[in-house]
């Protein structure tokens, strides 16, 4: 055995067609509205934080299930060939999972998923075999909590850091809150999990402002915190870190944004590939944010994802 520290990636969840059609305006309910263009691209949570993950150079798995249809074929080779391990991706005899997204011309999305064959994937898909080389396992809510929590104990197990992505919001069992190191959530989903009590800072605030959310989470067992703030950055919360570290505020990084769907897959999956490489939390949501704004600057999600040399050049 090598003592070579583990650096692989395991991402256990989604893989969804995203079938878009933009148009002038949403349609009210019992309303028919003209679109003006249609695209199928590859999407879901997890096959774009793979992807995002693998383009920044991580060693990256992916344990998920796609139908035997030609929308699973076109996600098997989007992940593939960003260099995604896929040999975990089941087929299913459901149909591949959908997004049905609907555009405005602001750009405001309306978005319906049909899990198909994602909602196949179950606990015993999750082999303990599939995390011998695991730094890091990225997880979101796409699939079923009984799945997710047997990933997060699997990953536990291996000792790697596990990333829970808490998306789309949904209650998190304690069993997952106590298996998570990193929770990763918007603005949004944190006061949605914090509930009453959430005073969610507006994103000008000093970092202080933070203290309170910090201690709330710490209080639930969530120690590591992400929390985006769309264009106005992130911020850290490290109840782990040294008294006077435990928050960092990560500044946004300024771009002229063209598409920001998928925005925060890219984030997610740059802090997933920078943890495997040893960054420190504060380092990789750093990263993350440049990664992240990178891919606003273009439409789609996957295959607009940055690249490393990409990051590196926009940091340099
Ligand atoms: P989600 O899409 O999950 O709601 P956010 O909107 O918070 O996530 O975006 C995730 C991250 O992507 C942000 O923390 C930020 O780093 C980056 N980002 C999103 N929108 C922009 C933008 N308009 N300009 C620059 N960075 C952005």
């Amino acid at each position: 055995m090598s003592n070579a520290p583990k650096a692989g990636i395991v991402v256990v969840g989604s893989l969804n067609a995203d079938l878009t059609i933009y148009t002038d305006r949403l349609p009210q309910p019992g309303e028919t509205v003209h679109g003006n263009g249609f695209a199928v691209n590859p999407g879901g949570k997890s096959a774009n934080q793979a992807v995002a993950a693998s383009k920044l150079g991580g060693q990256v798995s992916l344990i998920g299930a796609v139908g035997n249809d030609p929308n699973g074929n076109m996600l098997l080779d989007s992940t593939a060939s960003a260099g995604v391990d896929v040999s975990r991706v089941r087929h299913s005899d459901t149909a591949t999972g959908v997004a049905v997204i609907s555009v405005d011309a602001g750009g405001e999305n309306s978005i319906i998923i049909s899990a198909g064959a994602n909602g196949t994937l179950r606990p015993s898909d999750v082999e303990a075999a599939a995390f011998a080389d695991a730094a890091v396992v990225c997880l979101c809510l796409e699939v079923g909590i009984d799945t997710v929590i047997a990933a997060a104990q699997a990953g536990h197990d291996a000792g790697a850091t596990v990333l829970l992505n808490l998306s789309p919001y949904a209650e998190v069992p304690g069993e997952l809150a106590g298996l998570s190191d990193v929770l990763l959530v918007n603005a949004h989903e944190a006061s949605l999990f914090l509930g009453a009590e959430a005073d969610i800072p507006d994103p000008s605030a000093e970092p202080e402002a933070w203290e309170p959310v910090r201690e709330q989470f710490a209080h639930r067992g969530l120690q590591r915190v992400l929390v985006t703030l769309g264009s106005q950055g992130s911020v850290v919360l490290d109840s782990l870190a040294q008294a006077g570290d435990r928050i960092t505020r990560i500044s946004p990084t300024r771009v002229s944004a063209v598409d920001t769907t998928g925005a925060g897959d890219a984030f997610t999956g740059a802090v997933a590939a920078r943890l495997a490489a040893g960054d420190s939390l504060a380092d990789a949501a750093a990263f993350a944010s440049v990664a992240a704004a990178l891919a606003a600057t273009k439409k789609g999600t996957q295959a607009a994802y940055a690249s490393l040399e990409d990051v590196e050049a926009a940091r340099a």
